[in-house]
């Protein structure tokens, strides 16, 4: 049937020219129509233009030539297997008379394919033996010799595909079938998901039909690289529609306006020991006058480890405060908040503040008279008295500090402004989606220590605008990295002790086994008893996470105040802690984290004025590590480092969060495609700005714009 336009829904019995037993074994491994051939995309393609022919000679990759076969014959040895040879030479030309064998082992059936005088297209690599030139199982397909035409060709003379197979299916099936779907297909029947790209430029012309035909048989590899960024791009913007369309529905959700004149916050910030960097004033500005407007705030506080996220967090929480709200903040772990609480009581209880903390394991509710009344510097009594004249928080805490578990009893506190969740790239969409219905959205701060390529945080935290700390304080002492195996633990040990006579303090590693941390605890037991021994008389404590929040808390307790000389200890102490005489770090099996995890770790020292030493051990034998982890000896700058490590490990695990739900890229490459990304963005900005209730394209349903368990958004198959 010549005159049926053949579209993606047409079956692949439309297509006259695939065999019905074709069509049928396709059919078994789920290709069915058209589209399914269309859509599923080769993985690689191997170049096997013929080259113009200037004789057969030896070479390390597989060339292409036209041949005419000379003479064939069978060899067999003890009448076991046998080899089929063809003796053939260049059809077109053959200016030196030159002879190349073709040679099939074991695959003696190949006389009844070829035959003397016939014409072939190989494809293989040659070798040179015994003054003969050799091809060993080339790919080949047999031209007819009088109207040879390089275009008829499917397997050979032209960029081809390579597919990855399922089932019992063959290269060349699977190759032949997208051949005759790609020449029959009427291109303009396949619907674009992109809104039309204009006449010029990179996409001129481009449809997502085109695309897909050139993505299996492009007759340049700049044909293959344009349909390759188009469907890239396509892919990055069905990602961005759905980013940015729940971007939206944040910010046009009810949220509280809270306005002030930053008098408590410069209260806070003056009595502090030290002056904010430029850069956490910057972020400061960005936060306050998000906080002051009526849509909910949905930042990202981003800045490398020891940056100084905390006390800006704090000064936000007092703006809502000062606005006659109360504030949140939310740590991934139990040390990380009662560290926070420390801090939040030393600095705030005398600004007439209550400071609650609630944990899973412990409440606790800073004592602070009713109507907080000081005079101990200038201002707090008439800030005190302007705040909560009229506020309907009487004895209710005004800041609350926790775990996460406190996302759980937020209906519990009443006039909820902010919530900061500190060190928790994997607070998800799900959490703030129960945040919005409170009736009125909290303004949320998230902050992050794991620094992102641009690229990746339009994806990751797409839907949230972005403050970076890209300063650190000054007077920092340096952090000195080592990269050391176990057989120098004694002059490690000797150089621990001498830090310890200086005054200071250890942090020592091990890392977590698995996810139970049990195996785990059990490397940090071992590891007490071991560096007791090394560094007697000093104290050593242990601290896991098996242990329950009261003794943490006590280790803690006595570290920061120096009892303790030495702290072996798993990752717990991995986000946040802040002790800053600790200055020496040894980490056990550093091979076995990630760059980012080890930066982050590494980041628990240089956090006073002496210099910080971290020693990496690593396994004797193991290079690979020693290379891997030399760039942290290197550079302490945690862009860089990330930057390496998501080289290194791809953006999945950083994705994961951002792409669950969503098949993985199959053309787009988040860290390479900056550009696309970026332009993906604006196409779908403009897409929802026209349709804001967008939930479904003419080719294509969005179902998935549910705040929570997104369901998966439908993409190329
Ligand atoms: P992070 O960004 O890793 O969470 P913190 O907020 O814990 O960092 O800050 C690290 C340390 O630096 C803390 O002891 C904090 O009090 C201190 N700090 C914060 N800002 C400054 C600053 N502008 N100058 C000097 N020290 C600062
Ligand atoms: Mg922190």
């Amino acid at each position: 049937m010549p005159d049926v336009p053949i579209t993606p829904a047409n079956p692949l019995s439309d297509i006259t020219e695939l065999s019905g037993a074709a069509v049928k074994s396709l059919a078994k491994e789920g290709f069915n129509t058209v589209g399914d051939v269309l859509f599923y995309a080769p993985f690689r393609h191997e170049d096997r233009r013929r080259m113009d022919f200037k004789g057969f000679s030896p070479s390390e990759t597989p060339v292409c030539h036209h041949v005419r076969v000379l003479s064939t014959r069978v060899l067999r040895f003890g009448g076991r297997g046998g080899v089929f040879e063809a003796t053939v030479e260049g059809a077109t030309d053959n200016p030196m008379n030159q002879r190349l064998t073709l040679r099939w082992f074991n695959m003696v059936f190949m006389q009844r394919a070829l035959a003397v005088d016939m014409e072939l297209i190989v494809y293989g690599k040659i070798k040179e033996s015994k003054a003969r030139l050799l091809m060993d199982h080339p790919e080949y397909e047999i031209v007819r010799g009088d109207d040879d035409d390089s275009g008829a060709t499917i397997h050979t003379g032209r960029i081809v595909p390579v597919y990855r197979l399922r089932g019992g299916l063959k290269q060349k099936a699977l190759r032949v079938a997208a051949w005759w779907v790609c020449q029959k297909l009427e291109v303009t029947t396949v619907g674009d998901l992109l809104p039309v790209p204009k006449a010029s430029g990179e996409f001129a012309g481009m449809s997502r039909g085109r695309a897909c035909v050139t993505m299996h048989y492009p007759a340049e590899q700049a044909d293959l690289d344009q349909a390759r960024r188009y469907l890239a791009l396509e892919e990055f913007y069905l990602l961005q529609l759905r980013i940015v369309r729940r971007r939206n529905v944040f910010r046009a959700a009810a949220g509280w306006s809270q306005p002030t004149s930053g008098a408590l916050a410069n209260a806070f910030l003056k009595e502090l020991p030290f002056e904010l960097t430029s850069a956490q004033q910057r972020c400061l500005r960005e936060i306050h006058d998000d906080m002051s407007a009526p849509q909910p705030m949905n930042r990202l506080l981003h800045g490398d480890v020891g940056s100084g996220k905390t006390v800006v967090a704090l000064a936000a929480m007092l703006q809502a405060v000062e606005a006659g709200q109360q504030a949140a903040l939310m740590a991934p772990t139990q040390i990380l908040a009662e560290q926070h609480f420390l801090n939040a009581k030393r600095w705030l209880e005398p600004l007439g503040l209550r400071v609650a903390l609630k944990t899973g394991e412990r409440d606790e509710q800073t004592e602070v008279p009713e109507e907080g009344l000081f005079s101990n510097s200038d201002g707090y009594v008439r800030i005190q008295n302007a705040i909560f004249e009229g506020s309907p928080i009487s004895n209710e805490p005004h800041l609350y500090i926790g775990t996460h578990a406190l996302l759980y009893d937020a209906a519990s506190i009443p006039r909820l402004g902010l919530v900061v969740i500190d060190e928790q790239h994997k607070f998800g969409v799900a959490q703030r989606a129960r945040l919005i219905q409170r009736g009125t959205m909290p303004d949320v701060l998230v902050m992050t220590a794991t620094p992102i390529p641009r690229t990746l945080t339009l994806t990751v935290y797409g839907d949230l605008d972005v403050s970076t700390i890209d300063q650190r304080p000054k007077e920092r002492g340096k952090i000195i990295t080592a990269i050391r195996t176990q057989k120098k633990l004694k002059e490690v040990t000797k150089f621990v002790l001498a830090q310890i006579a200086e005054g200071r303090q250890c942090y020592i590693v091990y890392p977590l086994i698995d996810e139970s941390e049990k195996l785990d605890a059990g490397a940090a037991t071992a590891g007490l008893a071991e560096w007791t021994k090394l560094l007697a008389p000093h104290a050593v404590g242990l601290l896991h996470g098996r242990m329950d929040g009261a003794t943490k808390d006590g280790i803690m307790r006595q570290f920061r105040a120096g009892e303790i000389k030495a702290l072996v200890s798993t990752t717990v102490i991995e986000v946040g802690v802040d002790v800053p005489n600790a200055t020496v770090m040894l980490i056990y099996n550093a091979e076995r984290f990630g760059l980012a995890q080890l930066h982050q770790l590494r980041g628990r020292i240089g956090r006073g004025e002496h210099t910080s030493y971290c020693v990496l051990f690593v396994a004797e034998k193991d290079e690979e590590a020693k290379e891997r982890l030399t760039i942290l000896e290197e550079t302490d700058d945690g862009f860089r480092i990330a930057e390496e490590d998501l080289k290194r490990r791809g953006p999945g695990d950083v994705l994961g969060a951002a792409q669950s739900g969503q098949a993985p890229l199959k053309f787009g490459d988040m860290l390479g495609d900056t550009r696309l990304v970026t332009l993906a963005r604006r196409l779908a900005e403009r897409t929802l700005e026209e349709d804001p209730d967008l939930v479904q394209t003419k080719h294509l349903p969005l179902r998935a714009f549910a705040l929570e368990n997104e369901a998966p958004l439908a993409t190329l198959q």
